[in-house]
This record gives structure tokens, C-alpha cells and sequence, in this order.
């Protein structure tokens, strides 16, 4: 990744899984930007971004159009172009992440579609004007968006959204040298994942009823960002990876080989 520069969206925390991948790409010697969510996450993010040598570090909240074409324009102050960006964003009211997903406002499906799959779209708006030599776009998703997830909810239909506009924007793309891929990644203890409801439960399932029988780590999914940042990945778009422990092929685990 050496001479690669790229943007990361979506630091909470060193739990993060956009840190796990920010980890993953600075090994290989790519460059970093960061975004964070308002002071309180600046606080956290600056000494992450620090310690792999980021220096721009930028406020965005993706709710308005003024926030992202602010981070886009700063980041084209420093640099004249983005080879990747890795989009790990994603919020709903937590109070509608439990319960039955019939019972979801109207407010809140608009706020969750809004941050959870629009903001994906609206920041592949402002990176293409940065690609001229192509790149890749990447985001986050769940297998809650092709399997009814207890308590997942309306960010199931957020995901399935996010990634349909995956296929489109790769589409859309494609003839830029612009790739566009998702990665599913299994669940993993992050502050985003302590909003929905009985977490500890399905972190138990998945550990459990995985074929690799163990919980997937951000270093796992970050092995996967790496590879769909760079070249590795060269013919790869429009992609749905899952980084899951294998869980998504479960149908039914033969008896013999289930956990006692
Ligand atoms: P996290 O809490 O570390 O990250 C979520 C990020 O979304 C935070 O940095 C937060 O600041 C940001 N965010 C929320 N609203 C925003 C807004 N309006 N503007 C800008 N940023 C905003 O949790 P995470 O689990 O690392 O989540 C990253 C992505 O991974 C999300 O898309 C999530 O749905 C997805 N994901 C998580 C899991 C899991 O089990 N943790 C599994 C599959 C997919």
C-alpha cells in the first residue's frame, strides 16, 4: 500500500472495526485521513490517528451535505487524490433496535436509511472527483440484511439497501476504475454493536454455530479491508465478502459436530 492514500470513516474507538482496517492498510504502508463524529469521538480518535502517522484528522458528520463537502474539500487541500475510502458508519435509535421491527417510526426508518445507507452514496459522490486513477469504495454490513436478526431490525433494511446501492454504485463506477465492494462482517463487541439488544446472546450464537467456531476479531475484517484497498483485489466490484467465521453458509449444523 505504499504511495496509497486513503480515507477512514467511522473511528469510535481502538474497538472500531474502521480501526481494524485503518491497522491493517498502515502496516502495508498506505496513508491515512480519519473523520470522527464530533468532539467527544475526536478526543478518542486523535491519539489513534497519531500513532500511525495521520495527520489529517477531520470533523464530519454525514446527516448534512455542508459536513461531507467540507472533509472532502479539506482532504483535497492536502492531497490531489484518494486511492480508497472505507465507509463504517452506521446509526438507529437503540430503542427500536430491540423489540419487533414492525413497530419502527417512520422518523427513525428515515434517520437510519439517512446514516446507514445514503451516506455511503453521498460520500462515493465526492471521492469519485478524487479518483481520477480509479480507487475503491468500501462499507460495512451485517447478515441481518439477507436473514431476519433478532432485535436488527429496521438496520436490516437499512443494510439490505446499502448493499443494493453497492451493486449500483459499482456500476455507476466501474467505467472510472472505481470499485465498489461491502464486506459482511460478523459480530464483534463494538460501541455501535452495544446498542442492539441481547448483543452478548448473538455473539454466543455465531461462536457457537460458526463453522470456524469462534467470533470473527476487527483484525479479521481489517485483513479484508487490506485486501479490497489494494490492488489485490483488482478485479473485484459490486462484492458482498463476508468475514463471518463462515456463519452465513449455516443451514443446519450436522448433529454430531454441533457444541454440546
Ligand atoms: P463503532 O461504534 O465503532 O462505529 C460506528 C461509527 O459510526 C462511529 O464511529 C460513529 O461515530 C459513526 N457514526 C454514526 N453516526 C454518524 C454520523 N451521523 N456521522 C458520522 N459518523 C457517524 O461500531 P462498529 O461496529 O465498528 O461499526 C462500524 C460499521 O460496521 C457499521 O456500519 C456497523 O453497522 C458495521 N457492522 C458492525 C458489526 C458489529 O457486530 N460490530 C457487524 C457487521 C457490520
Amino acid at each position: 500500500m505504499a504511495g496509497k492514500r486513503g480515507l477512514i470513516m467511522g473511528v469510535a474507538n481502538d474497538r472500531s472495526i474502521a480501526w481494524g482496517i485503518a491497522k491493517a492498510i498502515h502496516a502495508q504502508g498506505g496513508q491515512l485521513a480519519f473523520t470522527y463524529q464530533g468532539e467527544a469521538l475526536e478526543r478518542r480518535v486523535r491519539p489513534l490517528a497519531d500513532s500511525v502517522g495521520a495527520d489529517l484528522v477531520l470533523p464530519c458528520d454525514v446527516t448534512t451535505d455542508e459536513s461531507i463537502d467540507a472533509t472532502f474539500a479539506a482532504i483535497g487541500k492536502k492531497w490531489d487524490s484518494l486511492d480508497f475510502v472505507v465507509h463504517a458508519i452506521a446509526f438507529s435509535d437503540k430503542e427500536e433496535l430491540k423489540g419487533q421491527y414492525v413497530d419502527t417510526s417512520r422518523a427513525n426508518f428515515a434517520r437510519t436509511m439517512d446514516i446507514s445507507c445514503f451516506s455511503f452514496t453521498a460520500v462515493a459522490q465526492r471521492a469519485k472527483a478524487m479518483m481520477p486513477h480509479g480507487g475503491s469504495l468500501m462499507t460495512l454490513t451485517y447478515l441481518g440484511a439477507e436473514r431476519v436478526m433478532p432485535h436488527y431490525n429496521v438496520m436490516g433494511v437499512a443494510k439490505a439497501a446499502l448493499e443494493c446501492s453497492v451493486r449500483y454504485l459499482a456500476a455507476d463506477l466501474g467505467h472510472q476504475g472505481i470499485r465498489v465492494n461491502a464486506i459482511s462482517a460478523g459480530p464483534i463487541k463494538t460501541l455501535a454493536a452495544s446498542g442492539i439488544g441481547d448483543f452478548r446472546q448473538i455473539l454466543r450464537w455465531n461462536e457457537l454455530n460458526a463453522p470456524l467456531t469462534r467470533n470473527v476479531t476487527i483484525e479479521d475484517v481489517g485483513g479484508a479491508g487490506l485486501y479490497l484497498a489494494s490492488e489485490l483485489s483488482r478485479g473485484v466490484t459490486g462484492e458482498l465478502h463476508h468475514v463471518d467465521s463462515g456463519y452465513n453458509i449455516v443451514g443446519m449444523l450436522r448433529p454430531e459436530s454441533a457444541p454440546e
